[in-house]
């Protein structure tokens, strides 16, 4: 059997061990754009139910994935005032690490890795492979290549983002300003002993008063890094890659053509704000091993069978990523100003926990709020 990758990002790397460890006879190619050890952004979370839920696919990827930085405890700070709360555990790995890892890994297992090679497939070049797949990340070319027979809808979300990272060590944090420009935000979360990312929020209009559109990378950071000074207390903010950005929500009404799937951020994305699209581009590399070893390596079999029974799980996950999308859009046109409330409504946001969850999670600081309240 001969399987073509496109995309050497989680999706296709892990797809591409846990497949040459079920067919060990397989030829397995990977072609990723990138030279090796260049990625953009900093780092990834990884709950541990996430890693719970990949563990039985290949546990020593997973172990490895989960042996560095984990947090149990986030802050939420508003205007200074921090909320610390208990959260699921979480692991966190520096995108180029876990990379890294999964790449090992994966040559180590007889894949065939090319770097610095950009696929596009065509419609004639598919008869060449037994399978090929387009976990080529949210801008796949391979899925607008194939858009009449995807069906792609991309939207794109109203907040402007960039992905910098920083020396000062944080917990998991949602950090919000109520600003003379508008509401501005942060999500950081150290993941390694010497780095943190710090992921800056903005909504348009505040994108605009600051003037963002008109700077240069390295202007737009310095910015960030006066605007956020409290927080950062003198750390500087870096770059990777860090241009503003405004986050694609992609789903696709056809997952398959011919001997042709996509997976990961390629197939469907959630958001960075659930720290969840590694992990949710892995459970699909799962899912899809499954389905083909199901139908015996029956590929057209199997890719039926991939969609029919990851669609509506994956359905359900995008369904309170936009709710997360909805609450973080939502933000930049209101004033919140309780710091408890807007720890609990931060908790709440994707409708996976409820009110009574957080309560007997938070006592504290549930009953400081509703004494508030009286
Ligand atoms: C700000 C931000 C924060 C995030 N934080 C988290 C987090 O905390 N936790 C989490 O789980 N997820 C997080 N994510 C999401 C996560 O990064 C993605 O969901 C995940 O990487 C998707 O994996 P993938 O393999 O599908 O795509 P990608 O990781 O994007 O990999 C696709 C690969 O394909 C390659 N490629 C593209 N086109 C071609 C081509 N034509 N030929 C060859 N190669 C090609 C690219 O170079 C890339 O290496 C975050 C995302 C952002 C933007």
């Amino acid at each position: 059997m001969n399987i073509l990758v496109i995309g050497g990002g989680p999706a296709g790397l892990f797809f591409s061990i846990i497949a040459k460890r079920a067919v060990p006879a397989a030829t397995i190619e990977v072609r990723e754009q990138n030279p090796e050890g260049v990625t953009y952004g900093w780092g990834v979370a990884f709950s541990e139910s996430a890693a719970g839920a990949l563990r039985p696919a290949a546990p020593d990827v997973i172990d490895a994935l989960t042996a560095g930085i984990r947090h149990d405890r986030m802050v939420l700070s508003l205007d200074g005032a921090d909320v610390p709360v208990q959260v699921g555990r979480s692991h966190l790995n520096a995108r180029w690490s876990l990379l890294a890892t999964l790449e090992r890994i994966a040559v180590e297992a007889g894949v065939r890795i090319e770097h610095e090679s950009e696929a596009a497939v065509t419609e004639s070049e598919l008869a060449r492979w037994d399978l090929v797949l387009g976990a080529d990340g949210v801008n796949s070319r391979t899925r607008e290549h194939f858009a009449e027979h995807f069906l792609p809808s991309v939207e794109l979300g109203s907040n402007w983002l960039a992905w910098y990272g920083t020396r000062k060590p944080y917990p998991p944090s949602i950090i919000l300003r109520n600003s003379e420009y508008g509401v501005l935000m942060a999500h950081a979360s150290g993941f390694s002993a010497e780095m943190s990312n710090f992921t800056v929020e903005v909504g348009q209009e505040t994108f605009d008063r600051l003037g963002f559109a008109d700077l240069a990378e390295d202007e737009s950071r310095a910015l960030c890094e006066r605007l956020f000074a409290d927080s950062l207390a003198g750390a500087p903010l870096r770059s990777n890659h860090s241009p503003w950005f405004r986050t694609k929500f992609v789903s696709c009404a056809r997952w398959t053509h011919r001997n042709l799937a996509l997976i990961g951020d390629a197939l469907h994305t959630v958001h960075p704000s659930v720290g969840s699209g590694t992990r949710f581009a892995m459970r699909d590399a799962v899912y899809l091993t499954e389905a083909l070893a199901g139908a015996r390596w029956d590929v057209e079999v199997g890719l039926k069978e991939f969609e029919r029974v990851r669609k509506p799980v994956a359905d359900a996950f995008q369904a309170a990523a936009k709710r997360s999308i909805a609450w973080y859009e939502g933000l930049p046109s209101r004033t919140i100003t309780h710091p408890t409330k807007f720890a609990i409504e931060y908790l709440m946001r994707t409708g996976r926990v409820s009110y009574r969850d957080f309560r007997r999670e938070n006592r504290d600081v549930v009953l400081g709020y509703e004494r508030d309240l009286r």
